[in-house]
């Protein structure tokens, strides 16, 4: 059984033998969305913000209602607060940019964790760099986890920001969100989050979870490519200097001087990308509609499965927490000697999409002493038949391979 229907997801449906297992690098999209995206084009299609006229109205009007979709969805009342961005990796850059560059300064520190994608590490190492600032990584415990002691020491009065994710690409590992906020905030660090894998698993309470910076990206959660956002807190936001120029985001332009326009349009500079919003609208009104919870609870159980069926699978190694629990729905594994590349491309062979590869992460790679591991990421779609396929599918390479080099 699956959380939702393959048949709401077209490439799925006219695809029935594909084993699609790399949610993680993107999601399919399901009918509801993409129509939702055609209809805006067909129906509302205008610059928003910038006309007088009705159908203009209308577009802004559907602009700001995907804004408020999405903000509910993440647990943030003030919607005015999540700022529209191509996707984590830009919500990431905007962070180390317009609040970095501000309050960052020689001899001050950034703590990230060994977990992170490079996403949410180049952008504060550079930032390190470019202002003369400590950049440290707090390691990992044996089964993958952020070590919280360690965090604990790392942290220290001169730290200005600890920037983590929620849910690991890599690994799968769910982070301990409140712990984290609460070791930062304990020395008056902000606490900054890469929900790009926590987003479309978990149900994520902006309000509650004390975080002050929530990135994330439509891709990833059945939303199209080229929209995603952060969200953050309106003290922070407003006192942030804007890091982009141009068209909405003024207030106005004198010879020598400008002001800004009020949130969220002073950090969305230059025409939006209305129908993507409007598609990541539809997206998450289709995961509301199956339920958070419900999600939650299917990838648990194709993990725990997954879990159990690779672990009988003699030279496969298994990296990551070992619980199901203790991830989202992710396996990274290796199998014996066989180069993760090889596994992808004989697995392909009986259409099991799965990713191969550093997963943007080499330095967690290099601490797990491996160049490479395969992943298989599920997500509402998958059934345990899926896990089956994977596991047949192994089975056949490694046979395959060890016959192919004697
Ligand atoms: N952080 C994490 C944890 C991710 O998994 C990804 C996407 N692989 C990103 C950041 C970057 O997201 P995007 O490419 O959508 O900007």
């Amino acid at each position: 059984m699956s959380a939702a229907p393959r048949a709401d997801f077209p490439l799925l449906a006219a695809n029935p033998g594909l084993v699609y297992l790399d949610s993680a690098a993107t999601s399919q999209k399901p009918r509801v969305v993409l129509d939702a995206m055609r209809s805006y084009y067909e129906n509302a299609n205008a610059n928003p913000h910038r006309g007088a006229y009705k159908l203009s109205g209308i577009s802004t009007e559907v602009y700001h209602d995907a804004r408020r979709e999405v903000a509910r969805f993440l647990g943030a009342a003030d919607a005015d607060t999540l700022i529209f961005t191509r996707g984590t990796t830009e919500s990431v850059n905007l962070l180390a940019t317009a609040w970095g560059h501000q309050h960052v300064h020689r001899g001050d520190r950034i703590v990230v964790t060994r977990l992170e994608h490079h996403a949410n590490f180049v952008p504060w190492q550079q930032l390190a760099r470019d202002v003369g600032a400590e950049f440290r990584i707090c390691e990992l415990t044996h089964d993958g986890h952020v070590d919280l002691d360690q965090l604990r020491a790392l942290v220290t009065a001169n730290t200005k920001v600890v920037a983590f994710g929620h849910v690991s690409n890599a690994l799968g590992t769910i982070n301990d969100v409140p712990e984290i906020v609460k070791i930062a905030h304990a020395i008056g660090a902000v606490a900054f989050c890469d929900g790009a894998q926590g987003a479309p698993h978990l149900r994520v309470a902006f309000d509650d979870l004390e975080v002050d910076a929530y990135a994330f990206s439509g891709h990833k959660m059945l939303g199209p490519m080229g929209i995603g956002g952060v969200i953050v807190r309106r003290k922070l936001l407003e006192a942030m200097h804007p890091y982009q120029f141009g068209g909405d985001m003024i207030e106005f332009v004198f010879d020598g001087d400008t002001t800004w326009n009020v949130l969220p349009h002073k950090f969305e500079a230059g025409t939006p990308n209305v129908a993507d919003a409007v598609g990541l609208a539809a997206a998450v009104r289709y995961l509301d509609a199956l339920g958070m919870g419900v999600v939650r609870a299917h990838e648990v159980a194709l993990s725990r499965y997954a879990l159990e069926r690779l672990a009988a699978i003699d030279g496969l190694h298994l990296y990551g927490p070992a619980s199901a629990e203790a991830r989202s729905g992710v396996v990274s594994f290796t199998l014996g000697d066989i180069h993760p590349h090889d596994v992808s491309t004989m697995l392909d062979v009986d259409g099991v999409c799965v990713r191969a590869g550093h997963h943007c992460a080499q330095p967690l790679m290099r601490a797990l002493h491996t160049n490479a591991t395969v992943r298989a990421s599920f997500y509402v779609y998958n059934t345990a038949a899926d896990v089956d396929a994977l596991a047949t599918s192994l089975a056949k390479a490694k046979a395959r391979f060890h016959a192919h080099v004697g």
